[in-house]
């Protein structure tokens, strides 16, 4: 029977540390050597996750994209995820149970609500993302500390209770400036809507454009009026709180230098 032992944050913080003088290529090519397929990417195609596919493409890293359809994503959005799917690059949809239509009909237009936000969240974007849970021993994601808010302070890595695995965040460190300059100086394919006043893109019920100088996430959830959660509490980072992952014994001593 093989054993298993506990990962907290508190756990992460030499590797953290250790992380900080380490630049994005770096840690990327880390977490291949570490987790080799049980890494992967997750990406809902912003710009910030185009520049983590787009280096990860450059690298010539055989990781699945994972992205989670809600099934209202704006057809700009579908675009673009055909895009880099021609480009060669893996991606595995999630999808929620029922469609949006489905849902509606049956509990209304949930998204209306401060209380019904959180419950649609839960079942378009959290549940379907459940569905890799065991499947992955890490992912790699896009969060960086630029963004501001619950995501300003984010490490490298960080455990998610949710999924059991740990989350890379190779970006952690990128400047709002260096994320637009490595797409420009890259060609990298970015969702066009982001040209059209909107920084960040979620859903089509639940994002609009923002005004200059409106702050970046002024777009999302703006019909609930301040009454919206932040996020939709699909990063560990965005829910507060310590989690802890179980792994097995040797990817323990592998990732901590200890039994
Ligand atoms: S962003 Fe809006 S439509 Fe999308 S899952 Fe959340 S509440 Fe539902």
């Amino acid at each position: 029977m093989s054993e298993s032992r506990h990962i907290s944050a508190d756990d992460l913080t030499g590797l953290n540390e250790s992380f900080e003088s380490q630049g994005a290529t770096d840690i990327i090519q880390w977490a291949h050597a570490t987790f080799g397929d049980r890494l992967a990417v997750l990406s809902s195609f912003q710009q910030a996750g185009c520049a983590l596919c787009h280096l990860v493409h450059q690298l010539q890293l055989p990781l699945e994209i994972v992205m989670v359809d809600t099934g209202v994503l704006f057809p700009e959005t579908y675009e673009t995820i055909d895009k880099y799917q021609a480009m060669g690059l893996t991606i595995s949809t999630l999808r929620p149970e029922r469609s949006m239509e489905d849902q509606n009909r049956e509990e209304g237009a949930l998204y209306l609500t401060r209380e019904g936000q959180e419950r649609c969240c839960e079942l378009r974007k959290v549940a379907p993302l459940r569905q890799i849970r065991g499947r992955y021993d890490a992912i790699l994601s896009s969060l960086h500390r630029s963004a501001g808010g619950a995501r300003s302070q984010v490490p490298v890595l960080t455990p998610d209770s949710e999924l059991n695995l740990l989350r890379i965040h190779p970006l952690y460190n990128w400047p709002r400036e260096q994320i637009t300059t490595y797409i420009d100086s890259n060609n990298v394919i970015v969702n066009p809507l982001h040209a059209q006043g909107y920084p960040t893109i979620g859903c089509t019920r639940c994002t609009t454009p923002v005004l200059p100088g409106e702050p970046e996430r002024a777009g999302r959830w703006r019909h609930l009026q301040g009454q919206e959660s932040a996020y939709c509490r699909i990063n560990p980072t965005d829910r507060g709180g310590s989690e802890v992952i179980t792994v097995p014994t040797e990817l323990y001593s592998k990732l901590l230098g200890k039994t």
